[in-house]
């Protein structure tokens, strides 16, 4: 295989998965697994229009993942309010900057703890949808295209959206180069070594998420943080939490495009919104790193 692992560089690649369209490889050197033949950047950005952010429609694969998350806001609150928490460990004030911060669940929460709060997201939608709720700081585009000043920022978030960037080697790179020394980051992606991913095997519908390029375990995504100039203070995984019940649902309906997961997701997070319920024990499937920049 004349194709180079999208991290290490090394060409000892292997067949990962191959299924439902999907074609995925896994560096034998470092563990990573990404999407082969590799998409350019431009059929990359194209996916994240404000059509794909609009309503979720299970005949239509382009628009799997992302009309659900005005719908299931309050549970991701919850997620990201412990999420506050963990940074707040570090640092309680300064500048935070949310990469990929959608609807701006999160910033909500940065700007509740008292954190000067920016943000930015590739999807207009997104940005427009932020700019009403009163967060004036978001603007559109990817973290490299929104050139911040250098040494800029105390703190950067990227949540479940590593995964999705075309580079995420460039990106941790330009995240250390606006974060202010000892600045941190915090990372939260799906775990290919998660519980649920290993139950799963290759049916893990994470694999089959289309708009996810990369699939990290921590042991890679370490090695990345450590190659870009950052030291990891504190990680962990999402044991038990409580917007999955809903999300793997969701995943699951992303993927296999079934009627009846569509309602039943629906129904589960009817039930939760009017029951409000927020705390379900459910394995995510996903981990969390904070760093600091060296
Ligand atoms: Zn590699």
């Amino acid at each position: 295989m004349k194709e180079k692992c999208r991290f290490c560089q090394n060409r000892d690649l292997k067949v990962f998965l191959k299924k439902k369209g999907r074609n995925l490889v896994e560096c034998k050197n470092c563990g990573l697994v990404f999407v082969s033949p590799f998409p350019s950047e431009n059929k990359i950005r194209a996916i994240y229009t404000k059509k794909a952010f609009k309503k979720f429609d299970p005949a239509d694969k382009t628009e799997a993942g992302f009309g659900h998350y005005l719908a299931e806001e309050h549970l991701w609150k919850e997620f990201l309010k412990k999420k506050m928490t963990q940074i707040q460990r570090f640092k309680t004030e300064g500048k935070l900057l949310d990469v990929g911060c959608g609807i701006g669940t999160f910033l909500e929460e940065a700007k509740r703890a008292r954190f000067k709060i920016y943000g930015v997201d590739i999807i207009d939608f997104a940005v427009e949808y932020c700019q009403q709720r009163g967060l004036k700081r978001v603007y559109k585009g990817t973290l490299t295209d929104s050139r911040f000043p250098s040494s800029s920022f105390d703190i950067v978030t990227v949540f479940h959206t590593l995964e999705h960037m075309w580079d995420p080697s460039a990106f941790l790179d330009e995240a250390k180069r606006i974060l202010r020394f000892q600045g941190i980051l915090m990372i939260c992606v799906p775990d290919r070594k998660s519980l649920t991913a290993r139950l799963m095997g290759k049916n893990w519908f994470d694999y089959y998420h289309y708009q996810h390029l990369f699939f990290f375990e921590d042991k890679t995504l370490i090695n990345y943080l450590e190659k870009s100039g950052f030291r990891v203070l504190k990680r962990g995984k999402e044991g038990f939490n409580w917007v999955l019940a809903v999300r793997i649902l969701s995943g699951m309906r992303c993927c296999y495009s079934s009627p009846v997961l569509d309602k039943l997701a629906q129904l589960v997070n009817d039930f939760l919104k009017f029951s409000k319920i927020t705390r379900i024990p459910m394995l995510s499937g996903s981990m969390w790193i904070i760093a600091e920049k060296k």
